[in-house]
């Protein structure tokens, strides 16, 4: 494989015509492609009279010794979790929010088989309490915005930007697409799924988990914990119905921020805790023209709406920063 960057694209291109722009572009016989794939995609909107799209390509060629000149794609293999020693062992996630739900899909893909008990609804059913919720302010304080399957960001568009470098970044976007994202997150500058792709994306999700043999339990909430000599040995659970005892060997705590009572009972128990910071935020919003006219000047290429980036990092390690910036028709942006 070889890889090509720093492509410079100065109109509006679908695949094909992509292809045939760059093979032309860099002397590529077309008839040599075996496969190709775009790595890499960004507009470059730095000098306002020369807006363009930048991309990075990987080609698989035959007679690959005719292209020397350009550089071969350097394998990285993905890291692996492995959990040894735990055939036996009786797996709990509680929340099944992204933290819940890739740590059961690791378990799962580690032979384990947890349960994951889920105090809110499963994503479809919470789509629709949500609904509720916007138009007559009927708050199910279990399952809501905040709570239930899919964790506290399914109804936020699903933006996949982080300022992290972990190569673990690169699986989660794989297993997103595995699970029927578009294959685009792979190689966007700034990826996003979408709440209506991502509800889907979480429903297959789950159904491969427990296709493998996991184990969902929704709208119950764990509200205990027990411990013997320092031992987890079950969680205390509670349905609309009943309340009753699952034993667990590990449990994984995937409780979000927002479970205070979770947390206080934890509190009670006596478990070490440590405090994390956290971020306050305020909502600022735009119009978009603006935000599309200071970007992108008056560039005639078929741009997506505009977003932004701003920071301010202060000596003494505070910063202010934009957050989940939102491009539509009235942009927000959370500072
Ligand atoms: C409005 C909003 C928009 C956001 N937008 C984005 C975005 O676009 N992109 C992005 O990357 N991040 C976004 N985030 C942040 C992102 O949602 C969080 O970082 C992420 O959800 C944290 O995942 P988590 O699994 O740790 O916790 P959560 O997502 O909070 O999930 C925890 C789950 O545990 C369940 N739970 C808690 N206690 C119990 C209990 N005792 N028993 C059973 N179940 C329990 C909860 O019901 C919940 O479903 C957004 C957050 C908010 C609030």
């Amino acid at each position: 494989m070889i890889r090509i960057t720093n492509i410079k694209i100065y109109e509006d291109l679908d695949n094909n015509n992509l292809i045939n722009v760059v093979t032309k572009k860099f002397k590529i016989d077309k008839n040599d492609i075996i496969e190709w794939h775009i790595v890499k995609k960004s507009i470059d909107a730095r000098k306002k009279d020369n807006v363009h799209y930048n991309y990075s390509i990987d080609l698989k060629l035959k007679n690959e010794s005719k292209y020397n000149k350009f550089d071969k794609v350097k394998k990285i293999s993905l890291p692996s979790i492995k959990i040894n020693n735990l055939n036996s062992k009786k797996v709990v996630v509680i929340g099944s929010g992204p933290s819940g739900l890739f740590s059961a899909l690791t378990l799962i893909q580690n032979g384990i088989k947890p349960i994951v008990i889920e105090q809110g609804s499963p994503v479809e059913e919470r789509e629709q309490q949500v609904e509720v919720f916007r138009k007559t302010g009927k708050l199910d304080t279990l399952s809501n915005v905040q709570f239930g399957e899919g964790g506290a960001g399914t109804f936020s568009d699903g933006k996949l930007t982080t300022g992290i470098h972990s190569p673990f970044c690169k699986k989660v976007l794989e297993e997103f697409v595995n699970f029927g994202a578009p294959e685009e997150i792979l190689y966007l500058a700034k990826p996003h799924i979408g709440t209506d792709k991502l509800i889907k994306v979480i429903k297959n999700m789950r159904e491969y988990i427990i296709s493998k043999g996991g184990k969902f339990l929704f709208n119950t909430k764990v509200i205990d914990f027990n411990i013997n000599d320092n031992k987890i040995s079950s969680v205390i659970c509670k349905d609309t119905n009943s309340t009753y005892e699952i034993s667990a060997s590990h449990i994984i705590l995937a409780i979000g921020h927002s479970s205070r009572d979770t947390f206080q009972k934890l509190y009670e128990k006596g478990i070490n805790m440590e405090k994390k910071n956290f971020s306050v935020g305020v909502r600022i919003e735009h119009l978009q023209e603006d935000i599309n006219k200071a970007q992108y000047g008056n560039s005639k290429l078929k741009l997506p709406p505009a977003d932004y980036k701003l920071s301010y990092h202060l000596p003494n390690g505070r910063s202010c920063y934009t957050f989940c910036m939102c491009p539509g028709r009235r942009c927000y942006c959370i500072f």
